[in-house]
């Protein structure tokens, strides 16, 4: 029993580009014309809010629902989630220490807190501030690649004695390819060799244009050393985050995103959500990935039972059969059985992963999607072995772009492809230029995994050439 993606996509009015990104979501790389088998078939339509009827088999229902809206007038304020990113040093680990003892909650119960991969900080005024507490771009790409957008805001850390540097760029451009808005803390200000105004000086050569310099991104400053400007800081997430009107409806089955998953002797299989709407509760049946359960308990990051969390709360959660990972999408089921059947189908298909994933899927269904008038624009990851070359690639492939479709750079840069390219890429369903330059072995490994198609060039012109073919939808997949 098989069906191909655009007919699956016919049967539900949706667009063919739409059933392929959520067959991503599943792992599996296919194209319109390809054909998936019924059982994917059924977890695409459930997964796009239709309600799957099989002729043959039982009435399997498998609905989740996790992209359906929530009605307007249900919508309460949520606490911003936020990332603290930055350069190694610069003082992320730090900052989010010290941020952490300003939590009004845990002062008063002397504070005592607990790594769950995420707290939650109470302010004075009775603001909340959730913050994932893994820093660095890694956790926060790798969420990505996983199709969880659990951040909000971007905490970007520069240190006011030091510079912009390479994973201070890294992390703009992470952020930026995710949408997500950045705040700059610039750390370390009690330093008697800090400069802010050369850090934010520096910033506007990334295009991140601070307040002071004419632009809309806050910047504090502040050192997590002695406490200063952490309030300011905390202002400007409540100020960000009003702009963003974050909100959630509380008042459903609970939905979330795992970000933080362990075994501990004693406890078993420990997992951390992130709510993002709906209320959590001991007793709940869910889904967690390939992973399923019921919730045994409920523990807050200060290492206390709680009985709910409501959105934008992380809670560490026992009694998960399976091993969720971090990224992995959280929903309450109805009951036990539904739970036990999607993670069970969800784990032959990882089993059974006859990972497509390979450059092509990606490729042609970028091409696909182009072709189809869906896309409109084609992300790519440039790496070359001299500035003047990236330089010159960017330049020219930014000319090709046209009303329809557009070359979106998400990264230029000089040197070896790495890993942390191939996280970018995968991310953002991006394609990787490599200008006389090569993958290193691990990044080869992670990009056949991810099914990030990398492409070799020596000659500038075949880059041009390629990619003018690929815009006007005439280059046929030559791999
Ligand atoms: P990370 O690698 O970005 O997580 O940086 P850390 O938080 O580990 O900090 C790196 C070093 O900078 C440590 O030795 C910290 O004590 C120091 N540091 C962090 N924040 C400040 C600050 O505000 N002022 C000063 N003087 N040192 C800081």
């Amino acid at each position: 029993e098989v069906i191909s993606v655009q007919e699956l996509a016919n049967r539900m009015s949706e667009r063919s580009v739409d059933v392929i990104k959520c067959l991503m979501k599943l792992g599996i790389m296919a194209t319109a014309n390809q054909t998936i088998d019924a059982d994917t078939a059924e977890l695409v339509v459930e997964e796009l809010g239709h309600t799957a009827k099989r002729v043959a088999e039982s009435d399997v229902e498998i609905g989740l629902g996790m992209d359906d809206q929530d009605a307007e007038e249900t919508l309460l304020p949520r606490a911003p989630v936020v990332a603290v990113m930055g350069h190694v040093d610069h003082g992320k680990t730090s900052l989010l220490d010290a941020l952490r003892k300003t939590d009004v909650v845990s002062g008063e119960a002397g504070g005592i807190t607990q790594h769950i991969g995420a707290y939650q900080v109470k302010l004075a005024s009775g603001n909340v501030i959730t913050f994932l507490d893994t820093p660095g771009h890694e956790a926060f790409t790798a969420m990505r690649m996983r199709g969880a957008s659990v951040t909000d805001i971007v905490i970007l850390v520069v240190a006011a004695d030091d510079s912009v540097m390479p994973q201070t760029i890294e992390a703009i451009k992470h952020a930026k390819a995710a949408g997500v808005p950045i705040i700059i803390a610039i750390n370390k200000c009690d330093k008697p060799a800090a400069n802010p105004d050369k850090v934010r000086q520096e910033l506007l050569q990334h295009e991140v244009f601070v307040e002071d310099m004419g632009g809309d991104v806050l910047s504090v400053e502040v050192s997590a050393l002695n406490g200063t400007g952490l309030d300011k800081l905390q202002d400007a997430i409540l100020l960000q985050s009003e702009m963003l009107e974050l909100r959630a409806n509380p008042e459903r089955a609970a939905q979330g995103t795992v970000v933080e998953s362990k075994i501990e002797t004693g406890r078993g299989m420990v997992a951390t959500v992130l709510v993002k709407r709906g209320t959590l509760r001991i007793g709940d049946n869910f889904v967690a990935g390939s992973a399923y359960g019921k919730v045994r308990a409920l523990l807050d990051h200060r290492g206390n039972q709680v009985e709910e969390a409501g959105p934008s709360v992380p809670v560490e959660i026992l009694g998960i059969q399976g091993a969720p990972v971090a990224g992995d999408d959280f929903a309450v089921t109805e009951n036990e059985g539904k739970a036990k059947e999607i993670a069970e189908y969800r784990l032959r298909l990882e089993k059974e992963k006859k990972v497509t994933a390979t450059a092509r899927g990606t490729i042609e269904q970028m091409f696909s999607a182009i072709k189809e008038g869906t896309a409109d624009e084609l992300p790519v990851v440039i790496k070359a072995d001299v500035q003047g070359s990236s330089e010159a690639i960017v330049n020219s492939l930014e000319k090709l772009s046209t009303d329809e479709v557009a070359v979106k750079v998400l990264l230029s840069g000089v040197g070896g492809i790495t890993e942390s390219d191939i996280t970018l890429a995968a991310a953002s369903n991006a394609m990787i230029i490599a200008f006389n330059t090569r993958a290193n072995k691990q990044a080869r490994e992670e990009a056949q995994a991810a099914g990030v198609d990398i492409r070799y060039y020596s000659v500038i012109y075949n880059v041009i050439d390629d990619i003018r073919a690929m815009l006007s939808g005439m280059l046929a997949p030559t791999l």
